[in-house]
């Protein structure tokens, strides 16, 4: 079993020095986690994380920005505040004992065999998937000899495995090789992770919401790639100074004592993880109506987007946002607010230009819209 490692680096550094001054540290203070809503600003991570937490048909989030703002932190902190799945305690891929249909081949051979399978909680995971990782490492590998000489296929799992049913976390995702991204991909968007060697093959579920973090000033990820993650959002440092002092202020609150920050900080978070798990149990009911379609069709032609895949995200993520404010209908304020996470990394544009939004331009296109529809 692998201990969970610190989940803050620079509170990590705090507690090391600390010890090595003699100071006694509390074991527990090891596993606080900052909280979700006590992260300032950057609003568009948090709902781009928010989406894809409600609705995993989102395809995963892509984060750009510069070092130190708080990708890593945000992606745990999410983690915590998600509820604590059940899963079947003895399996390599943490199946749902309840589901069937998602199952790996044990678990289902099992279940079918009349085996009552046995259960235990488990908190959402969060992976990292390191750069230098192989192909090998990601997705498992099958033992050739075994499968040959004894017709058993013995398989070795990978990352995908262990991120099955969590989040996998992808720190500088542009500086994968391009093969191991796609083979990524492909799994978000199957649900399975299947590999093949010499003619044998062998598949196990592979759920997971993606997050890939880049800095885009070490190289960018092809259009292809950029395309397949359903949401993108850019992240600047924080420019506003009462802000800036806000995140100093809290980051040493926390660094002090943790345990009375997730304190303060407990009435948020629960109110939150209610509101992620309303929007759940609500999105399958929530309905787009036509002239919400149309807009979207609209905002994309106008905004001159390529492919399709914009205006299906645009209206699922809508859909969710419809859901994470509590209401069964997307309006059009649920659309305005998924443009630009599921517009801004599919937009066309010229070798190096910048990944943005034309804001006024969105505006016309609404307003153009609307002028349209109600003469
Ligand atoms: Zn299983």
């Amino acid at each position: 079993m692998t201990k969970s490692l610190p989940q803050n680096n620079g509170f990590m550094l705090f507690c090391v020095l600390s010890e090595a001054k003699g100071m006694v540290i509390k074991m527990n203070k090891f596993n606080r986690i900052y909280p979700f809503s006590a992260i300032v600003g950057q609003e568009e991570m948090k709902k781009g994380l928010l989406l894809n937490a409600i609705n995993p048909k989102l395809s995963g989030v892509l984060i750009r920005g510069e070092k130190g703002t708080a990708k890593s932190t945000a992606v745990r902190a999410l983690a915590a505040l998600l509820p604590d799945i059940e899963v079947v305690a003895d399996c390599l891929y943490g199946c749902d004992p309840d589901n069937i249909t998602v199952m790996c081949s044990s678990c289902r051979g099992r279940l079918e065999a009349g085996e009552n399978l046995p259960r235990k909680k488990r908190k959402m995971k969060v992976v990292d998937l390191p750069v230098s990782a192989t192909e090998d490492r990601v997705v498992g590998t099958l033992d050739i000899e075994q499968a040959i000489k004894k017709g058993e296929k013995h398989f070795e799992p990978g990352i995908l495995a262990q991120a099955n049913r969590g989040i996998l976390y992808v720190d500088e995702v542009n500086l994968l090789d391009d093969h191991i991204v796609d083979v990524l991909l492909d799994s978000a968007a199957m649900g399975v992770n299947t590999v093949e060697r010499e003619g044998v093959s062998f598949s196990h579920p592979a759920n997971f919401m993606l997050v890939g973090t880049m800095n885009p000033e070490e190289g960018e990820l092809r259009p292809q790639l950029l395309d397949r993650f359903g949401l993108c959002v850019n992240i600047t440092g924080i420019l506003d100074p009462l802000q800036r002092v806000e995140v100093v202020r809290r980051s040493v609150l926390f660094e002090e004592d943790p345990e009375n920050f997730a304190r303060q900080w407990e009435e948020e978070e629960k109110k939150l993880r209610k509101q992620i798990a309303a929007a759940k149990e609500l999105l399958p009911a929530v309905k787009i109506k036509d002239d919400m379609l149309f807009l979207i069709a609209q905002i994309a032609i106008d905004m001159g987007v390529d492919g399709h895949r914009a205006d299906l995200v645009m209206m699922k993520a809508a859909k969710t946002m419809a859901a994470l404010n509590g209401r069964e209908e997307v309006i059009e304020e649920d659309v305005r607010r998924s443009v630009d996470l599921a517009l801004i990394h599919r937009m066309r544009r010229k070798p190096f230009q910048e990944l943005s939004i034309d804001h006024e331009k969105l505006q016309d296109v609404i307003s153009g819209f609307f002028d349209k529809e109600c003469p």
